[in-house]
C-alpha cells in the first residue's frame, strides 16, 4: 500500500491501472479507522482491481460550533489497517491540498440538505458534496463506497452524482454495531462507560421504531418514548424521511457527543 499527500500523486498513482482498463474503487473517510470503515475497504477490495482509500479530515464539513480540533486522527494506526484490509492507495491530504488559498468553488446541495443533520448543522452537507465531488474528480473512481450509518450523507451524495451527471457509482453498505447494538463509530471514542450505557438507548429506540412500524404504528411516537425514557442523553431529533428508502433517523447528544444512526423501514 502507497500513502500519497498530493493530488499529482493520485492521478500519476492511477495513470497506468486506469490505462488497462481497471475498475477503480474509492472509500471516502476522516480515519479513526473501525469494522465499519473496514466493511466498505472490504466490499470495495472485492467489487474493484484498485482500492483508493481517502483519509481527510475535512474541515468545511464541521459547523463553527463543533470541535474540528478534538476529531480523533492517529494516521499510523489507520495506515496499518488499510494496509491489512488490501488497500492500494492510501490518499492523506492537508487541508491546504484540498482548499487551496484562492479556493472559491463549492457544490451546494438544495433541500434535502436543509433538514435533520442539515438543519442542526448548517452547511454541513455543503462541505461534504463539495468534498466528495473533488474527490470523484481526482480519483475518477468507477465506484464509491459509503455506510448506511450516515443515511442522509447516501442520500446527498446520490443527489449530487445525479445533478451533476457524476460517473461513478454510490454503493451504499449496512451499518456495523457493537455486540451491544450501538453504530460504530469514531465518536464513540469519547463515550464514558456510563455515557456509553445511556447511548445505547439509540439503538434501542430505532429497534422500537422499527417494530412499531411493521405493526402498523408510529414508528417516531415509538422511539421517542424509548429515548425519553433514557435520563443520560437528550434528543436532538427523530424523524421518518425518504433518506435513499423510507428511513427512521435520529440524533442525541450524550454529554458533550453527538451520535446519530437509522433504520431503514422498507
Ligand atoms: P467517517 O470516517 O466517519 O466520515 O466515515 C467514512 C465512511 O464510513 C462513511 O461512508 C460512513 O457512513 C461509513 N461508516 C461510518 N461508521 C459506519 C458504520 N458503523 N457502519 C458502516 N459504515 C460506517
Amino acid at each position: 500500500m502507497r500513502i500519497v499527500r498530493t493530488v499529482a500523486e493520485v492521478r500519476e498513482a492511477l495513470r497506468e491501472p486506469r490505462a488497462r482498463g481497471e475498475r477503480i474503487g474509492l472509500v471516502p473517510t476522516m480515519g479513526a479507522f473501525h469494522a465499519g470503515h473496514l466493511a466498505l475497504m472490504r466490499a470495495a477490495r472485492e467489487a474493484c482491481d484498485v482500492v483508493v482509500v481517502s483519509l481527510f479530515v475535512n474541515p468545511s464539513q464541521f459547523t463553527a460550533a463543533e470541535d474540528l480540533a478534538r476529531y480523533p486522527r492517529d494516521l499510523e494506526a489507520d495506515a496499518a489497517v488499510a494496509r491489512e484490509a488490501g488497500v492500494d492507495l492510501l490518499f492523506a491530504p492537508s487541508a491546504e491540498e484540498l482548499y487551496p488559498s484562492g479556493f472559491d468553488t463549492w457544490v451546494d446541495p438544495g433541500e434535502l440538505a436543509t433538514v435533520l443533520e442539515g438543519a442542526a448543522r448548517p452547511g454541513h452537507f455543503r462541505g461534504v458534496a463539495t468534498v466528495c465531488t473533488k474527490l470523484f474528480g481526482i480519483v475518477a473512481p468507477a465506484m464509491a463506497f459509503f455506510g448506511r450509518k450516515d443515511a442522509q450523507q447516501v442520500a446527498v451524495v446520490k443527489r449530487v452524482v445525479a445533478d451533476l451527471d457524476l460517473s461513478v457509482l454510490i454503493e451504499a453498505l449496512p451499518t456495523v454495531r457493537d455486540r451491544d447494538g450501538l453504530a460504530l463509530s469514531s465518536r464513540n471514542l469519547f463515550l464514558s462507560p456510563a455515557e456509553r450505557a445511556s447511548a445505547l438507548a439509540l439503538p434501542r429506540a430505532l429497534q422500537a421504531g422499527l417494530e412499531a412500524h411493521r405493526s402498523g404504528g408510529d414508528a417516531v411516537a415509538a422511539a421517542r418514548a424509548a429515548l425519553n425514557a433514557e435520563r443520560g442523553l437528550s434528543v436532538d431529533y427523530v424523524a421518518v424521511a425518504d433518506l435513499d428508502g423510507l428511513t427512521l433517523a435520529a440524533a442525541v447528544r450524550v454529554g458533550s457527543t453527538r451520535l446519530i444512526d437509522n433504520v431503514n423501514l422498507d
